[in-house]
């Protein structure tokens, strides 16, 4: 089994009007109480028997990992002792960085970046209440590259209110131009407790027209160079992000920072929301169930490479059903899966309806 260690950073400037991660707005550093709170639960996972801490994978994520200094990130990557070969990304805003900043980050053993780039038009970035713009955005890319980095992915959002093709295909050309090499391209989702749910934004599109921006999005990011290899990830050959791979592939993961997740030894728990309890050491993981063969259904089919029965049988001892493989050819009738009998997989118009696939196949 493969260890990716996720490391949480709950603090941003300004909270986006669509966001729900846990984290806290008008931040613009991270203390160094919660940089010893943090090492101070690495040392504990590295002592204990359920794990030999020596992950393939680091992550920073937030929150906005960028408003580490980086000697703070320096300090973490060096306790995490991640493997030779490991991939450690780290999460960046456009307005955080600065070629100082970038070139401390890649010093400190970050080997990839991922900036929230959103979109490249800068009526949707204030809609969204990002405080950056789609310069600030191509600079960003320029330095990193400038400074060394070239594993870089741009998330992007799409669908977003009064959503254009010509929005997609600025925004690719702003990625592909600043040489991103992996594109995470998200729907934006009204969600509970966000100011967009508060205040409902004008312009959004209904659920066919964001099926609509889906699927173009997958067809020119094909046409890009950006291969599908999951639902909302695209990269180019031999960039896949490794570390959500492991997520899908039910590999262990630990999580560490408040609402951070983790599935370990098949045990699912993660932190409370509660950065000052955190820190001061009051708080203590909630176990959360086991990780099944279901769940190893729910993710293999998110991703592009699909579900391999085979090793589903090896690793759970699960098989499919009759009822379940003469629904699995009704979906690929409609178009909905791959033909073939080999791996079941997903098409892009099933990718959309994956909720809905999955409550049929496992219901
Ligand atoms: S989207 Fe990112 S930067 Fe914006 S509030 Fe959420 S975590 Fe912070």
């Amino acid at each position: 089994m493969s260890l990716g260690l996720y490391l949480h950073i709950p603090y941003c400037l300004a909270r986006c009007r669509y966001c729900d991660f846990y984290s806290r707005g008008g931040q613009k550093e991270v203390p160094d109480a919660y940089v010893d709170a943090l090492a101070r639960e690495m040392a504990r996972w590295g002592n204990c028997d359920c794990t030999a801490l020596r992950p393939d994978t680091l992550y920073f994520g937030g929150g906005t990992p960028s408003l580490l200094r980086p000697a703070q990130a320096a300090r973490l990557v060096d306790q995490a002792a991640p493997a030779p070969e490991a991939e450690v990304t780290l999460e960046a805003n456009p307005e955080t960085v600065d070629p100082a900043r970038l070139e401390g980050f890649r010093r400190a053993g970050i080997n990839r970046l991922s900036l929230g780039v959103q979109t490249a038009d800068d009526d949707s970035l204030a809609r969204l209440g990002r405080p950056h713009t789609a310069a600030q955005s191509r600079q960003a890319l320029a330095w990193a590259r400038q400074v060394g980095f070239s594993n870089i992915s741009g998330d992007i959002m799409l669908a977003l209110p009064h959503y254009t093709r010509e929005e997609f295909d600025r925004t690719l050309d702003l990625l592909a131009q600043g040489g991103c090499t992996h594109i995470s391209a998200y729907l934006l989702k009204i969600e509970p407790g966000t100011a967009f749910a508060r205040h409902t934004p004008e312009g959004l599109p209904d659920a066919d027209a964001a099926a609509e921006f889906y699927l173009y999005a997958v067809e020119q990011l094909a046409a890009a160079g950006y291969r599908q290899y999951e639902i909302s990830n695209f990269a180019k050959p031999g960039y896949e992000g490794r570390h959500n791979l492991l997520y899908w592939d039910c590999q262990d993961y630990l999580g560490l920072g408040p609402a951070a997740h983790s599935c370990m030894n098949r045990r699912r728990f993660y932190w409370p929301a509660d950065t000052r309890a955190f820190v001061e050491g009051r708080s203590a993981p909630v176990q959360d169930g086991g990780c099944d063969g279901e769940d190893y259904i729910m993710l293999r089919l998110r991703l592009a490479a699909g579900l391999d029965e085979e090793t589903l049988a090896r690793r759970f001892g699960v098989r499919l059903t009759e009822r379940q493989r003469a629904f699995w050819r009704r979906c690929q009738a409609a178009g909905y899966a791959a033909p073939g009998d080999g791996a079941l997989r997903l098409t892009p118009a099933g990718m959309i309806i994956q909720n809905s696939i999955l409550v049929e196949l496992l219901g």
